[in-house]
Order: structure tokens, then C-alpha cells, then sequence
């Protein structure tokens, strides 16, 4: 026999068991989508890796250690190309808002995504190499309604998913006006700390001081003395902030304000925030999160035009909704057809089809065991009806089978799933 082939490290099969959690998670996404009037969009899953070098920033971790690089094929002109599986959604999206002209449409765009995103990361609990984010992007508005509105948005899929207690934690970073000035007050108070710094955070210091507030293992003391962004806006950036602020307050919208929160990639500005379960904050990595990108298309070689989006894990909801023990929806009853006559297939495909034109879920037996077997598979598939299909056919009828219940009779076809119903 020869050696079982494992899926790659920090990559994870979804089983038949695991599909209700996740289909269900999945359809709440879309259909969210759909009453927000977001327009669906599909980017490549690869892309040339100066898009995210550019985009996300040459010392985002997603550049910097995480991009997962694709080559074309061996003896190809592609062979060495700069390829790289999408870390995030935003940079391909805004790079297909660019190249395609999106601008001139009637805007602001309300573009939705649901796909997988690659990193090459360490994989542990709830961090994995392919996870999948239902992600969202508003392209030409420049808020603060529409920030307040895709938060609420974020909160309504959490709840929808029956995820309680759920926090958002928002933060602004400020923009080019104000941003450099900041930055520099991070250089000058970390700088003066850097033996009490990480490795890590030291180089941070140097290439994003920005995120050296992000470092975990950032001393609390220095933390909680550091400048915070919120006392360094300009003007501008403080009013959107107050009004995103008055709009969640207004809206009873849950959040916190977190001055460390900076997300990792260097195209935010203005609004960022996170989701997290209250109390969670500690030991759990962030369910979705996101924030505004004014700069980004611009970046891309566009127009100056403001963005915001956000990208919800749908790994760790699911896994969230399990921990939190959301129950899963009932599935429809499944009904199997079987045949006594061992020759009679094509009358258990046209019984099957005729009761799913009618909408049930069925699964038409196509062996020559005796009946007996036929039912007790039938049982053991978890169907609660069986269709018998024989002779009776030949008067429009068939045989429905109570498998709970073992008792059976016979009526027209016709009638099964109202029977059912
Ligand atoms: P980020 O842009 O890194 O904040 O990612 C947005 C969301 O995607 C996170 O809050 C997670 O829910 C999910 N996510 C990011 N990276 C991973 C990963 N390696 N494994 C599973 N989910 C992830």
C-alpha cells in the first residue's frame, strides 16, 4: 500500500459534518450583503506581489513574512514571476476598482467578497495558512455615516450568527496630515524606552512605530504612558471621529475605544476597529476587523478616492459559534427512494427528480439489495420517509414509508411532499 498524503501544514479539510455550521454562516454573509445593497465582486486569488507590497506595505507582516509566493509553470515565461496567494481582500479589489475604471460609475461602490485569503503563517488555534473572510468595501464615500454603518453592519452578522456579547473596538490613526507628526511623538517616547522593548518592537521602531502599540508583549506601563493618536488628530480627522462616535452612540451600537489598536497594514487611515467577544480580548485573536483606506486607490495608480472595509473571519465565527454552543439549524427531512425491482432505475431517478422539483431532499438508492437492506440504509443515512418505488408506478402511485413509524401506504406521487410537508 502506498504512503497517505496529508493536507499541508495549517490548512484543514471542511468535513460533511462541518458544512451546516459553516453553510449557515456563509448564507447570513451573503444575504447581509444583499440587504445592504452590496454588489458582489470576484479578484483573482493570486496576484503580482507588488500590489500587496505596495499596497499593505513593504514591513506589513503580511509582506514582510507571511506572503505565500506562486510561480508559473517550470520552463514558463512566468516561472520566476512575483506572484503571491491574496493575504487580504482590499489591495486586489481597489487594484480591480482602478483598472477597470469603477470610478465613473454612479458611486459610492458597495462591493462584497466571500473567499479564501493565504498567509504563511504559524499555524495554531484559530490561525491557519487558508482561512476564508466574508469581506465588504465602500469606494468613494468619505463617511463618517458610512464607518458607523458597516461597524453596526459587522455587529449584525455577529448577532445573526447568535454569537453573544461581542465587542467592537475602534480606534483613529489619523491621516497623512497628522499621522507624521504622531509618529514621530511614538520615535521620540518608545526611543527613549528601547531596552524596555521587544526585538520585535524595536525593529517596528524603526520601519512602523505605529505598531509597536500592537506588539502583545509590549510592557503595560509603557503602553498606558504612551502618546495616544486620538490626542494627535488634525481638525478634520477629529471630526470624523466624533461623528463616527455620536452616530454609534446614537445607534446603541456596542464599542470601546482602544488606543492601541493600529491593524498591521500601512493603507489605514482615519477609522480602524476590531471584533472581538467581551472579555475575550486577552487570550483570542480578533473574530473580523477593518477600517478606512483613504490613500489606497491613489497608491494603485488611481484617483484620489476614500475607501473603508472590513473582513470577518468566517473560521473563527464558526469556531466561536460552536465554543458558544449556537445551535444549528434543522436540516430538511431527508427521503430515500428505493425500488423492489432490482432492475428499475430509471424510475427511482424520475421518482427522486419529481420530489425534488417539489422541493424535498432525497437520495435515490441505485442497488439490487433486497429491500430489507435498502431500508435499513435508509435509516442509517438519517432519511425519515422512504419512496417505494413499483408497480404502482404504472397508476402514477408509489409507496411512502414511515421509517420512524414503520408504516407505510400507498398514494400518488403527487401527493408525497404535501403529505410530508
Ligand atoms: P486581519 O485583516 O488580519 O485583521 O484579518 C481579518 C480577520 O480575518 C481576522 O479577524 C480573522 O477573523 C481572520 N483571519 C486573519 N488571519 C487569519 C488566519 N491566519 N487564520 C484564520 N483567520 C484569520
Amino acid at each position: 500500500m502506498s504512503r497517505p498524503i496529508s493536507a499541508p501544514r495549517g490548512t484543514r479539510d471542511l468535513l460533511p459534518e462541518d458544512g451546516a455550521a459553516w453553510g449557515r454562516v456563509e448564507a447570513i454573509a451573503r444575504d447581509l450583503s444583499a440587504r445592504y445593497a452590496f454588489e458582489r465582486i470576484e479578484t483573482p486569488l493570486f496576484e503580482r506581489t507588488e500590489l500587496f507590497a505596495r499596497g499593505l506595505g513593504e514591513s506589513s507582516d503580511a509582506v514582510e513574512k507571511e506572503m505565500f509566493r506562486v510561480s508559473g509553470a517550470a520552463g514558463s515565461e512566468e516561472e520566476r514571476a512575483e506572484w503571491a496567494l491574496r493575504p487580504e481582500p482590499t489591495a486586489g479589489i481597489v487594484r480591480a476598482f482602478v483598472e477597470h475604471g469603477m470610478h465613473v460609475r454612479p458611486g459610492p461602490l458597495r462591493l462584497w467578497m466571500l473567499g479564501p485569503m493565504f498567509r504563511y503563517d504559524r499555524p495554531q488555534a484559530g490561525r491557519f495558512r487558508q482561512f476564508s473572510q466574508w469581506d465588504v468595501e465602500v469606494i468613494g464615500d468619505p463617511g463618517p455615516m458610512v464607518d458607523a454603518e458597516l461597524i453596526e453592519l459587522g455587529h449584525r452578522f455577529y448577532g445573526e450568527a447568535g454569537l453573544a456579547d461581542v465587542v467592537a473596538y475602534v480606534n483613529s490613526i489619523g491621516d497623512g496630515n497628522c499621522r507624521p507628526a504622531y509618529r514621530q511623538k511614538l520615535v521620540d517616547y518608545f526611543g527613549a524606552h528601547e531596552d524596555r522593548l521587544s526585538a520585535d518592537s524595536r525593529r517596528r521602531l524603526r520601519v512602523n512605530p505605529l505598531r509597536v502599540l500592537d506588539d502583545k508583549d509590549l510592557d503595560a506601563d509603557l503602553a498606558a504612558g504612551a502618546p495616544r493618536s486620538l490626542d494627535n488628530l488634525c481638525d478634520a480627522c477629529r471630526a470624523h471621529f466624533d461623528g463616527v462616535r455620536g452616530l454609534l452612540d446614537a445607534l446603541k451600537v456596542r464599542y470601546e475605544i482602544d488606543h492601541r489598536l493600529v491593524r498591521g497594514l500601512d493603507y489605514y487611515t482615519r477609522t480602524t476597529f476590531e471584533f472581538f467577544i467581551a472579555g475575550r480580548r486577552g487570550q483570542q485573536q480578533a473574530l473580523g476587523g477593518g477600517g478606512r483606506y483613504d490613500g489606497l486607490a491613489e497608491l494603485l495608480g488611481g484617483q484620489p478616492t476614500p475607501g473603508i472595509g472590513f473582513g470577518l473571519g468566517i473560521d473563527r465565527t464558526v469556531l466561536a459559534t460552536a465554543e458558544q454552543g449556537v445551535a444549528q439549524p434543522a436540516e430538511t427531512p431527508l427521503v430515500a427512494v428505493i425500488s423492489t425491482d432490482p432492475g428499475a432505475l430509471e424510475p427511482r431517478l424520475r421518482v427522486a427528480g419529481a420530489l425534488r422539483s417539489a422541493g424535498l431532499r432525497v437520495r435515490a438508492d441505485g442497488s439490487a439489495r433486497r429491500l430489507g437492506r435498502q431500508l435499513e440504509s435508509a435509516v442509517k443515512l438519517g432519511a425519515l420517509w422512504a419512496v417505494i418505488v413499483g408497480e404502482e408506478l404504472g397508476r402514477g402511485n408509489v409507496i411512502l414509508r414511515d421509517l420512524d413509524a414503520h408504516e407505510q401506504r400507498e398514494l400518488p406521487l403527487g401527493e408525497v411532499a404535501t403529505t410530508i410537508g
